[in-house]
């Protein structure tokens, strides 16, 4: 687990917020980046738990 800080008031927040706990901004959380997966054939979004795309059936790596 990590920390990440908020751009907005300077707080370090544990990275399984998505807002911030002083300010309430929202947080760029590295998580929100995992749960999809871009299709490098199609370019369309995917959930993350996929193993193939649900468009083309490229496989995600
Ligand atoms: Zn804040
Ligand atoms: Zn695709």
């Amino acid at each position: 687990m990590g920390k990440v800080k908020c751009v907005n008031c300077g707080e370090m927040n544990p990275d399984i917020l998505t807002n911030c706990r002083r300010c309430g901004a929202t947080l760029p959380n590295r998580f929100g980046a995992l749960q999809v997966k871009i299709c490098p054939k199609c370019s369309r979004s995917n959930p993350a738990g996929r193993s193939t795309c649900l468009y083309c059936g490229t496989p995600l790596v």
